[in-house]
């Protein structure tokens, strides 16, 4: 069997990337170290967060055609090494992504067989005021950053009906759980028969 390619959306302050870590810790999927020409948050690794890389390095892969997808995000680099993510699927793992619009929206057009198989998406919502409330309450962000993100968050919002699934965020345990339902039922699909 292929694994399952999930591909996990929302906003800044949403908790997908806590979700998608979690199933990683709980030993569920495998999770894909993204590449990125942002500078490391205190605290960050190389190679454990994101690959951190130089614009220069980022643009050669690009221009090689290594990214599954890239994209900016609030002006920097993002992208996903396509090699990794079939590999990782032909061993079978589930393969968590923890992206953006525009990088599910390539990957969504992406023709590579594998890719399309084991493909499935969910939107992860948090209504506007609580969304708010968990940007300020993370206290690593300025003013600033923080109304950008804002901003963006409605702009991603609007584009929720591209994914096949959409999960309201209540708490913690609730948002988990309606993963981890997710995630065995993709794992069913008959399209992942190798
Ligand atoms: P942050 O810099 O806060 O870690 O992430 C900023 C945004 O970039 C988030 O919305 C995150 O989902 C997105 N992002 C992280 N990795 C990738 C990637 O590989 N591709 C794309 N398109 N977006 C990504």
């Amino acid at each position: 069997m292929l694994g399952t390619l999930l591909i996990v959306s929302g906003p800044s302050g949403s908790g997908k990337t806590t979700l998608c870590r979690r199933a990683e810790a709980d030993g569920l999927t495998a999770y894909s170290i993204s590449c990125t020409t942002r500078q490391p948050r205190p605290g960050e690794q190389d190679g454990v967060d994101y690959h951190f890389l130089s614009p220069e390095t980022f643009s050669a892969k690009v221009a090689a055609g290594e990214f599954l997808e890239h994209a900016t995000v609030h002006g920097n680099s993002y992208g996903t090494l396509k090699a990794d993510i079939i590999d990782l699927l032909q061993q079978g793992k589930n393969v968590v992504m923890d992206i953006d619009v525009q990088g599910a929206a390539s990957i969504r057009a992406c023709t590579d067989s594998i890719i399309r198989r084991a493909y499935a998406d969910v939107y992860i919502h948090v209504p506007a005021a609580e969304l708010e409330a968990r940007l300020r309450g993370r206290q690593t962000d300025s003013e600033e950053v923080i109304q950008l993100r804002l901003h963006n968050a409605a702009a991603e919002d609007a584009r929720q009906g591209e994914y096949q699934f959409a999960l309201v965020s209540a708490d913690r345990e609730h948002d988990y759980a309606r993963f981890l339902a997710l995630l065995t039922t993709l794992s069913m699909r008959t399209t992942l028969a190798q």
